[in-house]
């Protein structure tokens, strides 16, 4: 596990030297946490940048958990047909907005046991507005780019969000938990991409898992090639 927290330490000092995280194209258009959560929610199969669009006349029309609650599933699904699932995002806002409003006087709550009850919320949505809004580090957020890179690199050796969750908040010192997230998802646009990671030009390829195993790989293919 030392060996594990050192990779973590310059996995998080390298990704803190190359990106500036507020910077970048995350969702940004939202004024209260609830617009927040609403935006999580609907970036689930979607990028940051279509939910920024959606969320322009999104939220106009429906600024809180009221106005959406008084509101029916398929009049919301007029403004959000542009992401994807958006019948069922449709459906979950629209009861997520009813039981804020009869359960928790219209504010989010601020842990996940509560924040995961919530219809259509699951433990990353949750961890983005904690970690975001209330800068409450309970967990992190693990996105696609996360759980790829995470596995890539060689910090964990699970595929399942959750898991994968746990073993980065063992090695990640809590204050990171928040940033974390946005790290790797810069990681992931711009170098480590899903289908054609860019290795050779990665500053983390010296310490990256795959990276060490395709070099060894080509090494002895090169070998087996000069003794043949
Ligand atoms: S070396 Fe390749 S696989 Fe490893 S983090 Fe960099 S881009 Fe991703």
């Amino acid at each position: 596990m030392k060996n594990m927290n050192k990779l973590a330490n310059v996995v998080l000092e390298r990704l803190l030297e190359h990106y500036d995280i507020k910077k970048k194209e995350f969702l940004n258009n939202y004024s209260t946490p609830f617009q927040l959560l609403v935006a999580a929610l609907l970036s689930a199969q979607s990028t940051d940048k279509q939910v920024n669009t959606v969320t322009n006349q999104l939220f106009k029309r429906y600024p809180d958990p009221q106005s959406f609650a008084q509101s029916s599933p398929e009049e919301i699904e007029q403004y959000i047909k542009s992401v994807g699932l958006y019948k069922t995002k449709a459906r979950n806002i629209h009861n997520l907005s009813k039981v804020l409003l009869s359960e928790y006087n219209s504010s989010v709550p601020k842990t996940i046991s509560e924040l995961i009850k919530l219809p259509g919320i699951g433990r990353k949505t949750a961890n983005v507005v904690l970690n975001d809004w209330f800068q409450i580090n309970e967990g992190i957020a693990v996105d696609t780019h996360v759980q790829r890179i995470s596995y890539r690199i060689g910090l964990t050796k699970h595929t399942n969000p959750e898991k994968i969750e746990k073993d980065l908040m063992l090695l990640f010192p809590k204050n990171s938990w928040g940033i974390l997230t946005r790290l790797f998802i810069s990681h992931g646009r711009e170098i480590c991409l899903a289908r054609n990671p860019k290795c050779d030009n990665c500053f983390l390829s010296d310490i990256c898992k795959k990276n060490i195993i395709r070099k060894n790989k080509s090494s002895k293919r090169e070998k087996n090639n000069i003794t043949k």
